[in-house]
């Protein structure tokens, strides 16, 4: 094939995608509905269309209908927002956690509204259970308070590329837009956007950093179900937990860290050095994939 040219997916509209060539053009090139291609693949463009490269990562979520989409391709760090404003729900920075790895992303915990009166309580409670297991940052979107350690952490090593998951209202949009100006989101009205426009095709696009780096963005969904682990490899997706088993401490090889006697999870549990609300939502997790539960069990 000649005249093939590579480059990387910035935008997708459903019947078309933007392509970003390394010369710093753009083209937008027609695509199937269901072609498979999603914001992050590198390409390359030939006179037949594109051919995808194989991914290095892929981030999937569930959609309405319980099937699988992918959210971003290529794609290093989760940035997973929280604030104490609203609360993250029980369990929910674990679940991103060990979707995170699960996709061989890296973890990283971002708590905005740092500048919230009485937020050092809740910021101290994060930092004593993720401390030392997670990259932790905290900052405000709207004082700029720790921006900078967040942006340079993604601007390393010539640049990460990341996607920001977190619950309505924790300041996701405003965060994104303070690292990122090109990105011009309109504050506290994308999940009303979002919810409006359910039959139309969410845009998602992907955009340099200021530091370096690159941002996914895709509108409109908060949360990731898991898909397809084994109950086995569950413990070894909770930073903390699998330092335990490393060191070879629980009784049996294959201890599910449950009610088994010996277990090395167990006495962290018991010592402080494992959190009891993380201990409880790997043991629901355990549970629901024991139970084959679809939202947990679907194929890859
Ligand atoms: P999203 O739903 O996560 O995208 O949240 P938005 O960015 O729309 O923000 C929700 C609300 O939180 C808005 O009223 C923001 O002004 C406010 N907010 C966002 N970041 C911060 C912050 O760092 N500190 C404070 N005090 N408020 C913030
Ligand atoms: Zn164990």
């Amino acid at each position: 094939m000649k005249n093939n040219r590579p480059g990387v997916i910035v935008a997708h509209h459903g019947i078309a995608v933007d392509i970003l060539f390394e010369s710093g053009e753009r083209q937008m090139v027609k695509v199937k509905r269901r072609s498979g291609h999603v914001v992050g693949d590198s390409v390359d463009v030939g006179e037949h269309g594109l051919t995808r490269v194989p991914r290095r990562t892929e981030l999937c979520r569930r959609d309405s209908r319980g099937g699988i989409r992918i959210v971003g391709a290529n794609l290093d760090v989760l940035g997973i927002v929280v604030s104490s404003l609203p609360v993250p729900p029980f369990g929910y920075v674990d679940q991103a956690i060990v979707a995170a790895r699960q996709a061989d992303l890296t973890p990283v915990l971002v708590i905005n509204k740092g500048d919230l009166e009485g937020a050092e309580r809740f910021i101290a409670g994060f930092k004593e259970i993720y401390q030392g297991a997670v990259d932790l940052f905290v900052v405000s979107a709207v004082t700029g308070a720790g921006l900078h350690d967040l942006e340079s952490f993604l601007g390393k090593g010539g640049g990460l590329r990341s996607f920001f998951v977190g619950l309505t209202g924790v300041g996701k949009s405003s965060l994104l837009n303070a690292i990122c100006p090109t990105l011009d989101l309109r504050i506290g009205e994308l999940y009303e956007a979002g919810r409006r426009g359910c039959n139309t095709t969410t845009v998602s696009t992907l955009h340099s950093l200021p530091g370096g780096g690159e941002l996914v963005d895709t509108p409109g969904f908060n949360e990731f179900g898991l898909v397809d682990i084994s109950p086995r490899d569950l413990a070894g997706y909770f930073p903390g937990f699998e330092r335990a088993m490393d060191h070879g401490l629980c009784r049996f090889r294959d201890c599910l860290h449950r009610t088994e006697p010996g277990c090395a999870v167990a006495d962290g549990v018991e010592s402080g050095r494992i959190s009891n609300e993380r201990y409880t939502t790997y043991l629901q997790i355990l549970n629901l994939l024991e139970a084959g539960d679809a939202r947990f069990k679907t194929r890859r």
